[in-house]
């Protein structure tokens, strides 16, 4: 599964394609300018150029595309959906995150208390679970889309039912349709006095998100942080919705998936928390995050419990990293401590390349600028 692009090969070592499918050909291989060669047949061909092929850079490649669907599709199985809450200020989004945590039904451990590392997962009163980032804001999510990082599978849009569609809600939209995300409309505050849930359908109705009960497609739940009221409901509208989507990983290969957040722990170095989206992160396995390398010293579950193996959609605490990588790094879990030496070390190279260009671009127009 170690292969390379015959055109990113030849880009690489600075010669035509068609030079190196001649190569190629002397050689009875016959090769096109779009096929994947391996890395014993590139290690041939670079030979004969005098290049070496440096195994990391393989796998960075082909860890790097990680392609589902190239996946045996027998060996995919249904994950859980993940969940980012979007809304206006003080529309609840802390709210909801704070009593749909308090929800959480636990399998018998440490009661039942959430740590905050980020996300958390939540098991429903009909069995189903959902894994919720709890870093609420737009920012955050608008941040990860940036960096190529697709982690949310749904959006809870929450708008108050006594207040209505308001700028950030309209933003929050936005951001969901520009990442081709879901929304399920949670009509929260429904306790209240002014509550006026139609007002809301009405309103999100003009922004493209016209209701089931209205002949559309969108979900609306109505909902009270306060009271509890339809949160239950919400959870089992997020899970139908999920089922459209049809979110399936293989828990049964190595993992990868994103940085949620990161900080510097004085005593235990760099910490990440992480969101596995395919594979199974496991106590030990050596990973490259962003720019970094390490292998996982431990494992923190969201109840706080060390544990040994993390599949698709769960999110945990990881320690053992030698950097403190970005939110929305991917992070994968490579072969060995050297390959994924190797592969930060080939990042590295590559981003301070990038900055010395850009460093000398500058210096160039400064230089015109005094001409
Ligand atoms: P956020 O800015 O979207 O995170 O909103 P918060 O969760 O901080 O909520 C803003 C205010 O609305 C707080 O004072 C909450 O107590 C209140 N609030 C949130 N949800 C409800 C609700 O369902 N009913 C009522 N009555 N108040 C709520
Ligand atoms: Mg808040």
């Amino acid at each position: 599964d170690e292969a390379i692009e015959l055109a990113e090969l030849a880009k690489r070592m600075g010669i035509k394609a068609n030079e190196m499918i001649a190569k190629l050909m002397g050689m009875g291989v016959m090769a096109t300018v779009n096929q994947t060669i391996d890395y014993d047949t590139a290690s041939l061909v670079a030979a004969e150029f005098d290049f070496e092929v440096e195994k990391a850079s393989f796998e960075e490649e082909a860890l790097l595309n990680v392609v589902p669907e190239e996946e045996d599709k027998s060996a995919l199985e249904t994950c859980p959906p993940v969940v980012t809450i979007m809304g206006h200020v003080d529309h609840g989004k802390t709210s909801l995150l704070d009593v749909i945590r308090k929800s959480k039904i636990t399998s018998g451990e440490a009661g039942g208390i959430t740590q905050h590392i980020g996300a958390y997962n939540v098991e429903t009163a009909n069995g189903g679970r959902i894994t919720f980032l709890d870093t609420p804001g737009h920012a955050a999510f608008t941040a990860m889309r940036s960096r190529g990082a697709q982690v949310t599978d749904i959006v809870i849009l929450v708008v108050a039912a006594d207040d209505g569609v308001m700028p950030q809600t309209v933003e929050a939209i936005n951001h969901a349709k520009a990442a081709g995300v879901p929304v399920v409309v949670a009509v929260n505050k429904m306790d209240k006095a002014g509550a006026d849930p139609d007002r809301i359908m009405r309103e999100l109705a003009e922004h493209d998100l016209l209701a089931e009960d209205w002949g559309g497609n969108v979900i609306f739940v109505k909902v009270s942080a306060k009271s509890g009221e339809g949160i239950d409901e919400l959870l089992e509208m997020v899970l139908l919705q999920a089922e459209v989507l049809e979110l399936r990983a293989n828990a049964d290969r190595k993992a990868m998936g994103y940085v949620v957040e990161s900080r510097l722990d004085i005593g235990r170095g760099a910490v990440a928390t992480v969101l596995v989206k395919q594979g199974t992160l496991k106590d030990g396995d050596p990973i490259v995050c962003g720019l970094h390398s390490g292998h996982i010293r431990a494992m923190i579950d969201d109840s706080g419990n060390r544990v040994e193996s993390a599949g698709p959609s769960t999110p945990v605490e990881i320690v053992g990293l030698a950097g403190v990588p970005d939110a929305g790094d991917e992070f994968v879990a490579v072969a060995s401590d050297k390959d994924a030496k190797q592969i930060a070390a080939h990042r590295m190279q590559k981003q301070r390349a990038k900055e010395l260009a850009k460093k000398s671009r500058a210096n160039l127009q400064k230089m015109f600028e005094n001409l």
